[in-house]
């Protein structure tokens, strides 16, 4: 049955059952199907799949959708079948009569949709038979893989470019939910997109705040009664240990709290999971193994106790936040051990050393949105390239940080890191800083150092936020493979050769000190 070539209209509201469409679905879709080529960047949700689905169906031929994976592919195949759309996919794990007749299928021309990996488009005998066939369009989904500064880069993408050479007049659409700059530009041009389209990504229910870690734990019970009784949330912490001890914690002060995390035993996980899903109130301690296809509109909140990977990841945890519409909060803390720590896990990582960089650069960015002195929703927006005035809803926009001319300190503390040789981590060099009475210190002949002393001016708190904002400037290092001994980054030294100067944050309300503070 060869399919009726309708308008798209028609096929949102005869095939899909919508009434309208939304955002830029009308654009995109009418671009593509007079057979424009485009990127398509909008958020998770907004309904990206419909924007190459309707094209497909109403351009003559089988639309290709390249996606990297295997449990999406099927899952949309088996939704469009239900809705009487010729639909199949082909990759690994689908049998080999499948194969066969899905092959088949798309030789005699009897598929609106063909799902494929990138891998399998890619063989030469594949592209040969498709020259043979109409082609509606090629729809590439995860556009972002293509890119190595985007998050998930598979070499396999690369081969993509190669489909707009030998299929110049076949329409192309790239979308994907996470790119900042460098990766669209990269998609666009990888792929000779002639248009960008993007959706916002703003989304206005969500309070965004961060905070300094200082006893996390303490931070989290404090937000978490703050919260009315009943509500919904998950907390992120970076590994499986801690995701276990906060459940349990929490439970221990009287909150419905479940672990999660890919360690546990399937029924286990599983039941966790459920009880979220279906139950109110309940808090889900989790990894990131969390959330992904998980729907809950109601989930009031977000916590982060340890800092995410990147700014797209924190976009995407946070993003589960108030799908309803509803207000809904993301909340973080985090400070320089979370810096270290990852940087360590980024260093130690495998893979080539040019990923490791990227990886580094996002780090970075990520941070430098924890210490924006403006707008959290701006600097966050920015990344997506997408813009806003201040919202108003988040915690710089209510309490703007206070900042104040940091050079001195920072020419205090970087000669400080450099004259005792860079072989020692933030508590000995403050300690010198402080001029702490201190026995390695007196061993090693520190005491008698200029540099010994010279930060009586700031306490031991301050000097620690001076250092975090010193290392998301990219002006301090720590080694991760020697304890964390900070060293100045070439940009560092520059700084203290040329005498810049340098606008710190204060950080938000000192602690009372302490009388005596015994340090090890
Ligand atoms: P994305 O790929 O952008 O994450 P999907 O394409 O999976 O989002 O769409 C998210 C949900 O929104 C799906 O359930 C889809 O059916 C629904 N949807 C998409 N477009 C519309 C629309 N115009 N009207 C109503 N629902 C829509
Ligand atoms: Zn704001």
């Amino acid at each position: 049955m060869p399919k009726p070539h309708s308008d798209p209209r028609t096929v949102l509201t005869e095939t899909f059952g919508y009434a309208e469409f939304r955002g830029q679905q009308e654009n995109i879709i009418t671009h593509v199907t007079e057979g424009g080529s485009c990127c398509v960047l909008m958020p998770t949700g907004s309904g990206k799949s419909l924007c190459y689905q309707i094209p497909a169906l109403c351009r003559s031929g089988v639309g290709i959708v390249v996606s990297p994976l295997i449990a999406l592919m099927d899952d949309q195949v088996a939704a469009l079948r239900q809705l009487g759309v010729r639909a199949a996919a082909l990759h690994s794990a689908v049998p080999q009569d499948e194969q066969r007749q899905t092959r088949e299928a798309l030789r005699a021309g009897e598929l609106d949709l063909l799902y494929v990996a990138p891998e399998r488009l890619m063989l030469g005998g594949f592209l040969d038979s498709l020259e043979r066939i109409e082609i509606a369009l090629f729809a590439i989904d995860e556009a972002h893989c293509i890119s190595q500064w985007g998050h998930d880069f598979r070499p396999e993408y690369r081969e993509l470019s190669a489909l707009r050479e030998r299929f110049p007049h076949v329409p192309c659409i790239a979308v994907t939910a996470t790119a900042d700059g460098p990766t669209r530009a990269d998609i666009v041009e990888k792929l000779s997109l002639p248009k960008l389209f993007t959706g916002s990504f703003d989304r206005p229910n969500i309070f965004y705040g961060v905070g300094l870690k200082e006893n996390p734990r303490t931070q989290l019970l404090r937000f978490l009664e703050t919260r009315k009784q009943g509500e919904s949330g998950i907390v992120y912490c970076l590994s499986r240990r801690r995701v276990e001890d906060t459940a349990e914690w929490l439970r221990s002060k009287g909150f419905d709290a479940l672990p999660y995390h890919a360690g546990l035993e399937h029924h286990v996980r599983a039941g966790n999971q459920r009880r979220f899903l279906n139950d109110e109130g309940v808090v889900m301690v989790a990894t990131v193994a969390f959330g992904m296809g998980i729907n809950k509109p109601d989930v009031r909140f977000v916590a982060h106790l340890d800092l995410p990977k990147n700014i797209e990841a924190y976009y995407q945890e946070t993003g589960r936040a108030g799908r309803d519409g509803l207000p809904a909060t993301a909340w973080m803390v985090y400070g320089i051990n979370d810096v270290v720590q990852l940087r360590g896990m980024i260093d130690d990582g495998e893979g080539p050393e040019e990923q490791k960089r990227v990886e580094r650069t996002k780090l970075e960015l990520l941070l430098s949105y924890c210490e924006a002195p403006r707008c959290r929703r701006q600097t966050l927006l920015a990344y997506f390239g997408d813009a806003c005035e201040p919202c108003n809803n988040c915690d710089t926009c209510l309490e703007p940080p206070e900042t104040f001319d940091g050079t001195v300190a920072a020419q205090k503390l970087l000669s400080c890191i450099y004259r005792t040789g860079e072989r020692f981590g933030a508590v000995y060099v403050i300690n010198v800083l402080l001029g702490t009475d201190d026995e390695r210190i007196k061993r090693l002949g520190h005491d008698q150092l200029s540099t010994f002393g010279i930060g009586k001016d700031h306490s031991d708190r301050e000097w620690r936020g001076v250092l975090r904002q010193l290392m998301v400037h990219g002006l301090v290092e720590a080694d991760s493979d020697a304890y964390g001994a900070l060293r100045l980054t070439d940009a560092g030294a520059t700084f203290l050769r040329e005498r810049q100067s340098l606008e710190l944050r204060i950080d938000a309300r000192p602690k009372p000190k302490r009388k005596s503070a015994v340090r090890t």
